[in-house]
């Protein structure tokens, strides 16, 4: 007997009914893509179809009217499609190379610009920050427009020697990719959960917050009339994960928590291995609205690469040919004991990727 088709509102709809009629018609069947200008691919299929993708910058917090006027070009331009990219961009969807400059004038009139493809400084992916999370060592949406805001002039155009991708996770677990970006930046906590104890015994649960801590710094409050607990400070290492088990066990601290800037990481692996990012610089200050130190560091790494680098070579490839002591030098980082951790397993390969190198 067969089982009737079970019909079930669980889980997305399936994503190939949203497809754009060429993309669904060669799906599998794409040959190849190149740019043909700066933010436009053609996408070329076995068949002989030819579709041109527009890629877009946006923010990744966007009002609902904003979504409105993206669907009206999209049904003028697209056949009604558009599609976000994983990077926040927008994409819309030409199958006649001729409609682009009458696009490219009404993205124009709105000011969304067009980029973020091949050799430049695409949107920065993020995370939640002080919009939705509840762990946040700094805001992710607003370091990343002031960043993006600075390095605006590489968003349209190939000028650097490879593709950089920037990324801001707003606290250590990381839900950004920054543990493999170009130029990465992470919201770091420097300081142990504060403990409401008047809070806590109506709030959390105490063996479960016991168990959320990953180093076993947790422990019940010695005074056994008192439900609460307490934390072994030296085993801490300012994870927040106890925060998010128990609302009472605040960790953000607006003077101590602030941003470390990593980089060399990678995803790809043309030329060389992917690789994970490593510790730039450990700790500059939280500092809204428009993080002005931050946005200085980042902005000088990116020019000494931009100036230093070969055609081709991402980062993480630039700071491995010229040495990462060469790197500190160049970008004027002072090599402190925070890094070492970071630095002390390569040895094996090379002293000069090791904290032995001559700081
Ligand atoms: S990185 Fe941390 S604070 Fe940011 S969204 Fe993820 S869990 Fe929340
Ligand atoms: S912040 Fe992390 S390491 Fe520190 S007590 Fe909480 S769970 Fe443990």
């Amino acid at each position: 007997m067969t089982e009737p088709e079970r019909k079930t509102d669980i889980g997305p709809p399936h994503y190939g009914q949203f497809l754009h009629p060429v993309i669904k018609a060669n799906y599998g069947k794409w040959k190849y893509h190149e740019i043909i200008e700066p933010g436009v691919l053609m996408h070329v299929s076995e068949t002989g179809d030819k579709l041109y993708s527009v890629r877009v910058g946006s923010g990744r917090l966007v009002s609902t009217d904003f979504v409105r006027e993206a669907c009206d070009l999209a049904d003028k331009y697209s056949q009604g499609h558009f599609r976000f990219t994983s990077r926040h961009n927008m994409e819309f969807f030409l199958t006649d190379l001729s409609q682009l400059p009458a696009l490219k004038a009404d993205l124009a009139a709105k000011g969304w610009p067009i980029g973020g493809t091949g050799h430049s400084v695409t949107s920065i992916v993020h995370t939640q920050g002080w919009v939705h999370c509840h762990t946040p060592a700094i805001d992710a949406s607003g370091i990343v427009k002031a960043v993006m805001d600075d390095l605006f002039e590489y968003f349209g155009k190939h000028d650097l020697p490879a593709q950089v991708r920037i990324a801001l996770a707003c606290c250590l677990n990381m839900c950004g990719a920054v543990h493999c970006s170009d130029i990465a930046i992470c919201g770091v906590h420097r300081t142990p959960p504060k403990i409401l104890h008047d809070k806590l015994r109506h709030l959390c649960e105490i063996p479960t917050t016991i168990a959320s801590c990953p180093t076993g710094a947790i422990r019940p409050h010695p005074d056994k009339s008192l439900k609460s607990v307490i934390v072994n400070e030296e085993r801490c290492m300012y994870c927040g994960n106890c925060y998010t088990m128990c609302p009472a066990m605040p960790c953000f601290d607006a003077e101590k928590g602030g941003v470390a800037i990593l980089v060399g990481g990678k995803v790809s692996n043309s030329k060389t291995p992917p690789a994970f990012s490593r510790l730039a610089i450990p700790w500059i200050p939280n500092n809204p609205p428009r993080w002005p130190e931050t946005v200085a560091a980042i902005r000088k790494i990116l020019t000494k690469y931009a100036e230093g680098a070969n055609k081709w070579e991402r980062v993480g490839e630039w700071i491995e040919r010229i040495g990462w002591e060469r790197f500190f030098e160049v970008c004027d980082i002072p090599f402190t004991f925070q890094h070492i951790d970071d630095y002390k397993f390569q040895a094996y390969d090379t002293y000069r990727t090791s904290m032995h190198f001559k700081f």
